[in-house]
């Protein structure tokens, strides 16, 4: 069982498919359960495909932590 801090950390990996089979289903589960999680993770996800599009490589290693970081503000602030 995931908790939502664990949601913010891994979606990374989880993004990466770098989770282990029954991580991911547990991944998946809570995003399917936890509105907060599934609306951060669309936002995260959004946000990486962009860049991939504009930079038209993988995002630099780094990124994906900083966007989590961002993502995680601006729903903190309730945008
Ligand atoms: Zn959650």
């Amino acid at each position: 069982m995931h908790t939502c801090e664990d949601m913010y950390n891994r979606a990374s990996a989880f993004h990466d498919g770098d989770l282990l089979p029954p991580e991911r289903e547990a991944y998946e589960h809570h995003l399917e359960v936890c509105p907060d999680c599934a609306n951060f993770y669309h936002s995260f996800r959004a946000t990486i495909d962009r860049a991939r599009d504009v930079l038209s490589v993988e995002p630099p290693p780094g990124l994906a932590e900083e966007l989590v970081r961002s993502v995680r503000e601006k729903l903190a602030k309730g945008a």
